[in-house]
């Protein structure tokens, strides 16, 4: 039985108090992250509660942070803007897939704004802790799935938003295919040290795609690491 996070491990104190969490949105709002449903969803979101204790001072500096297996949790602007592209889209509400789970901070921040996330990794070691952090925040509109994000999760499509947390090369033709009509999908995409950020929008009309700027990701591999590999 997993014991739920108590209402003082989620408001943080210190490095992790509201006041810091505060200065967060004031500098993502310099930043221009302008909408308050996603400025507010920052602030409350406990980012403290993803990353290891011992690196959860830093939490709400604006920066990614190692999360073990070679991975990072996304910089706050990055989840920011990313979220503020599916909120201004209307693309919230629905169902959404997440490509790239990690650590499940951005899982969170999704689960508040659809009816349901359905979130994709492929190392199982990370699927595992996001899967408790997620349980004891008792976010149950959250399903996990161990499998490779490059060819998206056929069984529920469509998805009236598709996130990726890992950059392709290319944006993988299965993604645009479980697109809704309406939907839309963001996603890094390139192979350098640092991707240019697309939000592609389904209508009747076909595909209409736009840059949202430049991002540093990691890059999204194919097949799974499972637990028996370490
Ligand atoms: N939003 C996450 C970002 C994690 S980094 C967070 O805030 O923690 C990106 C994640 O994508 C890594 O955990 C990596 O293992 C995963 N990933 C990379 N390629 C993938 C693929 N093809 N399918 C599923 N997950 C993938």
């Amino acid at each position: 039985m997993l014991i739920s996070f108590t209402p003082q491990e989620i408001q943080g104190a210190g490095m992790t108090s509201s006041r810091t969490r505060g200065r967060m949105v004031e500098r993502l709002r310099e930043q221009g992250i302008h909408n308050e449903r996603v400025l507010d969803l920052m602030r409350r979101v406990p980012r403290h509660l993803f990353i290891e204790e011992a690196l959860a001072h830093r939490a709400y500096e604006d920066t990614s942070l190692p999360i073990g297996f070679g991975q990072t949790i996304s910089q706050p602007w990055v989840v920011a803007r990313m979220t503020e592209a599916i909120v201004e889209h209307g693309l919230d509400g629905g169902v959404c897939l997440e490509i790239g789970t990690g650590c499940g901070y951005q899982t969170a921040v999704l689960a508040d704004l659809c009816s349901q996330v359905i979130s994709m990794e492929r190392i199982e070691a990370l699927q595992a802790k996001s899967r408790e952090r997620l349980q004891r925040l008792g976010l149950r509109n959250c399903r996990l799935q161990l499998a490779d994000g490059m060819l998206g999760w056929p069984k529920d499509a469509p998805y009236r938003a598709i996130l990726a947390a890992a950059a392709p090369r290319q944006i993988p033709q299965a993604l645009l295919e479980q697109l809704a009509i309406p939907g839309g999908l963001v996603i890094p995409v390139g192979d350098g040290e640092t991707q240019e950020l697309r939000l592609v929008l389904r209508s009747e009309q076909g595909f209409k795609e736009k840059s949202l700027g430049v991002v540093k990701f990691v890059p999204m591999l194919g097949g799974i690491q499972s637990r028996s590999v370490f």
